[in-house]
């Protein structure tokens, strides 16, 4: 049994609600896509999931019984907006200073809410952003690109991939509020990062744990993401529906995070969504102080090999605005991360009607659960929760 960060296999006497209990992960630490690193000066980065809100309710309770309920406050916004730039493929960049960045951002919120009116949501599954943008008659092509830019900034994918019933859920969930949207889902971090949170909940578990293990015989509960479930064999073999899904329903966001310190003058108002072009990276904004230095995030498109820090400085050359100093930087690849496949999977148009229902469907005693599963809050940290409840009360059930 190999040594891990969280200890060897170990059991533990006890079961949850008569059903005795394995946990069995592939890596040698908790958290799958949540990890938080130490960049130095005390500051912690998060290499992966990061944002979460109150509106997100069960990631909210769950931070309340770890007593892990503060935040730390990313500032890449209109009250903020020293430098904004929305630029599509077909657009160029934008960029502003303080006063124009905040009315831009006033603006994007408006096409916002234009984006979004529309009430006939079974047709509305068949679209994917690009037709929905393409709808929008009375929009310049200015705005339009600045909608395409910032709206497949949230999956790092082109527009045509991904489902317009996605965002819209998203919004949905966030009051139908394009300003609730950001806050919701790019402002307060965990104060003690994600990795503590996962840990907090690791040591409650207190029951046998294998870690550094891919598994390899049947389980009950596969908590693995969908990018990479099409590499496990199931037997018997998984739906026509589910392996379809698996292996070609969704896109794989391949996105990596890449976090700079830098101690240029950036008054912290920063907020870029560049939707390919010349731009290695997908969104970039200011994620807050740390003493004399304001850290930057930015969500690269792979093949940048962000690990190596001349890349790194070499990326940050090509940042508008120019001269930029990197002081420090780390990242993670998940576009090349075998057990997380990229960021998250994309679905695209129609998948809501056709596949949603199938993937949560149990397969036998295998019930497939996570956060690309869950009904409301897949995608997001909460998700996780969400979907943890439904599985745990079908298989007690
Ligand atoms: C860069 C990035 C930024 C994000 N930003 C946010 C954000 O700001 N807010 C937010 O709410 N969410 C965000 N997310 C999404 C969020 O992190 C995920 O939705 C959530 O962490 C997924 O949790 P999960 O437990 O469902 O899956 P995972 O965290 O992926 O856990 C799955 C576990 O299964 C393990 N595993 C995989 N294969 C095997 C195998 N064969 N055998 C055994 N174990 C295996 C993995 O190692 C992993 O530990 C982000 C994700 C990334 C990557």
């Amino acid at each position: 049994m190999q040594k891990s960060q969280e200890g060897f296999t170990w059991t533990a006497k006890g079961d949850f609600q008569g059903k005795s209990v394995l946990l069995v992960e592939a890596r040698d630490r908790i958290g799958g896509r949540c990890w938080t690193a130490e960049a130095g000066d005390d500051t912690k980065v998060e290499l992966g999931g990061t944002w979460v809100h109150w509106q997100q309710p069960h990631v909210f309770s769950e931070l309340q019984r770890y007593d892990l309920a503060n935040f730390q406050e990313t500032v890449a916004f209109p009250e903020n907006g020293e430098f904004v730039v929305k630029e599509s493929r077909s657009h160029p960049a934008r960029v502003q200073n303080s006063a124009e960045g905040q009315v831009m951002m006033e603006r994007l919120e408006g096409l916002m809410e234009k984006f979004f009116d529309n009430p006939d949501y079974l047709e509305l599954d068949k679209l994917s952003l690009a037709d929905r943008i393409a709808q929008l008659d009375s929009c310049s092509q200015e705005e339009r690109s600045m909608l395409s830019a910032h709206t497949a900034s949230f999956y790092g994918v082109s527009p045509e991939k991904v489902s317009f019933a996605e965002v819209l859920h998203t919004h949905a969930l966030c009051n139908f509020d394009p300003a609730m949207m950001d806050i919701a889902i790019m402002k307060y971090k965990i104060a003690r990062g994600t990795t503590a949170f996962a840990r907090a909940i690791l040591d409650d578990y207190k029951r046998a744990r294998i870690f550094g293990s891919p598994f390899v015989s049947k389980f009950v509960i596969p908590t693995i993401p969908i990018n990479v479930i099409s590499s496990i064999t199931f037997d018997p073999p998984l739906s026509t529906l589910q392996r379809e899904v698996f292996s070609t329903g969704v896109t794989p966001a391949k996105s990596d995070k890449l976090l700079v310190c830098t101690s240029s003058d950036l008054r912290n108002g920063f907020n870029v969504t560049c939707e390919g072009g010349d731009m290695p990276y997908t969104s970039g904004f200011a994620d807050g102080k740390h003493g004399n230095h304001t850290l930057l995030t930015l969500l690269a498109h792979p093949g940048n090999n962000l690990d190596r820090s001349e890349e790194n400085i070499r990326l940050m050359e090509t940042l508008r605005p120019t001269g930029i100093q990197v002081d420090s930087a780390c990242g993670h690849l998940w576009s090349e991360d075998s057990y997380a496949g990229g960021v998250t999977p994309v679905r695209g148009p129609e998948f809501l009607q056709k596949y949603h229902d199938a993937i949560r469907r149990p397969h036998g005693q295998v019930h497939l659960c996570g956060s690309d599963f869950a009904d409301g809050g897949r995608g997001f940290i909460s998700g996780v929760f969400e979907d943890a409840y439904r599985v745990t009360r079908d298989i007690l059930r």
